[in-house]
């Protein structure tokens, strides 16, 4: 019997199954997709991450940001170079996802491709993990199988929010004049934003709706696409794909009897920024220690790590929602007050680095926005 089975190859799952094989557990990762598999993805990722990992992610870092350009309706830009933090790397997803999967392979996990889970049985020392052709045994369960897996269903801690992003990717003749310039559009998608990050091959344009319960397919699509003209790229070789975003919320729990839910099965995506990556590959590490402590007796672990991600991510995602909610709903106003002035433009570029918390600011941006929403405010 295994110690830990995880459902899904992507940044979480492979993340938990580097650190519970280099603790010198026994692991098994299983995903659908044949590998390395593609997502949907901006592919932005904060340089943060390189801490958690002894490894170094050169290989798999195509360019690094060290600044940024923000508009509104493709006008009234703010240019502002990243001050006093790490360039932010720009990853293609599958090159990216498949190295993790290497490093993990090194530490002793195994990974086994095109291997759809079908069902799972709890049984009374562990999990009995079902695919179409095998049956696995371990004695814990994690499920990361992102945003569209049903692990998280099985296990009774799916009630998630969804609302809806896009990638367009734009292939060009020539690497992106400006490698080291990451564009956020705000006045185009209604309810959400624009980000385009150059690759070395060309642009990946993402768009994410993130306030309100019905998200346009339709708009969304037709804005990344306005997007994408306006910016002056030829689109005829490019390719749209749609996704779910599983926004964070508040008092969700992430374990039951003998499993955990990690990444964006778990809903982590922070609610103003749509960033995935670094929140999926944390709650990994935490997943791991939880399972690792668990093995080795201590019997309040997996409730533990319910509550450390609760208070050192959620708490600071509730904050980004109250941040989003008005950002969102009055973007005309948040992009001059909230971004275009020269420190908030430096503090956005914090924001979608990963090194800033939202604790640190969001006080003083919520009376900034409502002092400029009612006049005569103080
Ligand atoms: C349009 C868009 C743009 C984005 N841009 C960014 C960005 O620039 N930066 C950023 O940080 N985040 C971004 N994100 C978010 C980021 O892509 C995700 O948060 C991240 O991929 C989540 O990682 P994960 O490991 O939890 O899940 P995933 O990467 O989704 O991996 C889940 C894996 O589970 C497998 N699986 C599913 N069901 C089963 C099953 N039944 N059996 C076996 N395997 C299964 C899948 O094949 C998949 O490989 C973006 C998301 C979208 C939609």
């Amino acid at each position: 019997m295994l110690d830990c089975i995880i459902v899904g190859a992507g940044p979480g799952g492979v993340t938990t199954a580097y650190h519970l094989a280099k603790k010198g557990h026994s692991v098994l990762v299983l995903d659908k997709a044949s590998l390395p598999r593609s997502k949907p993805c901006g592919g932005g990722v904060s340089p943060a991450i390189a801490k958690w990992f002894d490894f170094d992610f050169t290989p798999v870092i195509d360019n690094s940001i060290t600044q940024v350009q923000y508009t509104w309706k493709m006008g009234d830009p703010v240019q502002a170079p990243l001050k006093n933090v790490q360039p932010m790397w720009m990853v293609e997803r599958s090159a990216f996802d498949s190295f993790l999967v290497e490093q993990a392979v090194k530490q002793g996990a195994i990974v086994k491709p095109n291997t759809e889970v079908t069902s799972i049985q709890a049984q009374s020392n562990g999990w009995q993990v079902n695919t179409k052709t095998d049956t696995f045994a371990a004695s814990y369960l994690i499920g990361a199988d992102g945003v569209n897996g049903p692990v998280a269903q099985w296990l009774g801690l799916g009630d998630h929010q969804y609302t809806l992003g896009a990638t367009l990717e734009v292939p060009t003749s020539k690497p992106p004049e400006y490698l080291n310039r990451a564009y956020f559009e705000f006045g185009l998608l209604k309810n959400g934003y624009i980000w385009n990050f150059p690759k070395s091959k060309g642009y990946t344009i993402s768009g994410g709706i993130l306030r309100g319960n019905k998200a346009n397919s339709a708009e969304l699509k037709q804005q990344i696409y306005n997007y994408a003209t306006e910016f002056g790229l030829d689109t005829s070789k490019s390719s749209y794909c749609e996704y779910p975003l599983a926004l964070w919320r508040e008092n969700r729990t992430l374990h039951t009897q003998r499993a955990l839910i990690v990444g964006e099965a778990a809903a982590i995506l922070d609610p103003l920024t749509a960033e995935g990556i670094r929140p999926s590959i944390w709650t990994g590490i935490k997943a791991a220690n939880a399972v690792s402590q668990s093995l080795q007796g201590d019997t309040n672990a997996l409730a533990q790590y319910t509550e450390i991600v609760k208070q050192e991510w959620g708490a600071d995602m509730v904050l980004a929602q109250r941040l989003a909610g008005i950002f969102y709903q009055f973007p005309k106003i948040a992009y001059k007050v909230g971004v275009k002035r020269p420190a908030a433009a430096q503090i956005m570029g914090k924001i979608l680095c990963g090194e800033l918390k939202y604790g640190d600011i969001t006080e003083q941006a919520v009376s900034r926005l409502k002092k400029s929403l009612i006049p005569g405010m103080k």
